[in-house]
């Protein structure tokens, strides 16, 4: 098996996760890997995503101030074999800053001290991609083409990937270093994901008065809510009303409730259906009352769907084998950029890279997954080259 350089590993990890870059606010995650990437090898591009975003989000004003960035697409040509160029990706992001984060080593946990996110979820997918190349040259390894991403704006809704330029990828395979599950978990299906917002308008009067006269859409959206199921509505199904908004005064009948949910589902009939049990439930609660009633979806990723079958699924089984680990094959509940890169047309699986509680200031990662993690993206290169026939190296 390679030998990580540990040291190396950990300190480049915690020196990206003491780069602070929410949302939207990657400029200088982008600038430092770049230096990085040119000093592998690589070739590396910028793409205008970051100011198409902001601009999509109206929130061009600031961008000057934002120093936002692009998703940065990084190539490096292989070792002379005639292999399909595969993709790893990571995204840039955190879900929230961790300014002035402080970052622990306890016994081979790293995690922050309770006040801030650590980061991990992405920088550890980030940290062993970079591990993984440095090795590859230092140690000449073959591989084939490979093309490194890193997106922006992933938790904030995979926005990154969304408005990346899927024609400049050549990719046949995409192996995704975003997953919270330990570094043998191959993540070859999740969901599709539709969003829904709900209207309801009553009528307003005076509750004292003349509350005969009014339609209380509170009362039509509690029936309608009473009437859903929610949660996890079976092994690939999940439904949840998450938001709801409405009413004014106490003393006026409330002529406005406003819904907002989410059906998750890896079965696109079982999706559609909830959203039909969704939307003739709040019908028939409005009919009741008398209120009227709107209902608006919005797609925001389709699912994928891999099995054993699939190359990229064997590719990536091997690679874990190499990295001396048992793979097992897992579906997820949430989206990835993986989503989109399926979505893209190319097959692509989410792979485990050991952080656990993340989107907490509990998060952490264990040296020992960051060093497996390197050696996964190692095992892939390894066995996207033996495929091409370069024999194996032990
Ligand atoms: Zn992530």
């Amino acid at each position: 098996m390679v030998e990580v350089n540990e040291k190396r590993l950990v300190d480049r990890f915690v020196q990206m996760v003491k780069i602070d870059s929410p949302s939207s606010h990657e400029r200088e995650m982008a600038d430092y890997l770049r230096k990085e990437l040119e000093a592998l090898g690589f070739d590396v591009e910028e793409d205008d995503s970051g100011r198409d975003l902001l601009q999509k989000l109206g929130d061009i004003r600031g961008a000057e101030t934002v120093r936002f960035a692009g998703n940065l697409i990084a190539r490096k040509k292989g070792t002379g074999l005639q292999t399909d160029t595969i993709l790893f990706a990571a995204h840039m992001d955190t879900v929230v800053s961790n300014k002035g984060v402080t970052v622990k080593n306890e016994n081979g946990v790293i995690k922050t001290d309770g006040r801030t996110i650590l980061g991990a979820d992405d920088k550890a997918g980030i940290a062993a991609m970079l591990e993984a190349a440095q090795l590859a040259n230092e140690q000449q390894l073959p591989h084939g083409d490979l093309e490194y991403v890193f997106t922006i704006a992933e938790e904030s809704g995979l926005n990154g990937a969304r408005l990346l330029d899927k024609k400049k990828l050549r990719a046949k395979y995409g192996f995704v270093m975003d997953s919270g599950g330990p570094p043998h978990v191959v993540i070859g299906s999740s969901p599709a994901e539709i969003d829904f917002c709900i209207k309801i308008y009553g009528q307003a009067a005076h509750a004292g008065v003349n509350p005969e006269d009014g339609i209380n859409a509170l009362a039509a959206a509690g029936l309608g809510l009473s009437n859903i199921q929610m949660g996890r509505i079976d092994g690939e199904t999940t439904v949840n009303v998450g938001v709801i908004k409405g009413g004014d005064k106490t003393n006026i009948v409330c002529d406005y409730v406003g819904l907002w949910g989410e059906v998750r589902s890896r079965n696109q009939d079982k999706l559609a259906w909830q959203l039909a049990k969704i939307q003739t439930a709040f019908a028939m609660a409005c009919e009741k009352f008398g209120a009227r009633f709107e209902m608006e979806e919005q797609p925001i990723y389709s699912g994928f769907n891999l099995t054993e079958e699939d190359e990229v699924v064997q590719i990536a089984f091997e690679g874990v084998r190499k990295a001396g680990m048992s793979p097992v094959l897992a579906a997820r509940g949430g989206g990835s950029d993986t989503n989109i890169f399926n979505a893209e047309g190319i097959p692509s699986v989410n792979l485990g890279v050991g952080a656990s509680n993340d989107h907490t200031p509990e998060e952490s990662v264990t040296v020992t997954d960051l060093v497996q993690a390197t050696r996964l993206v190692l095992g892939i290169m390894e066995a996207v080259a033996e495929r091409a026939g370069a024999g194996a190296k032990a």
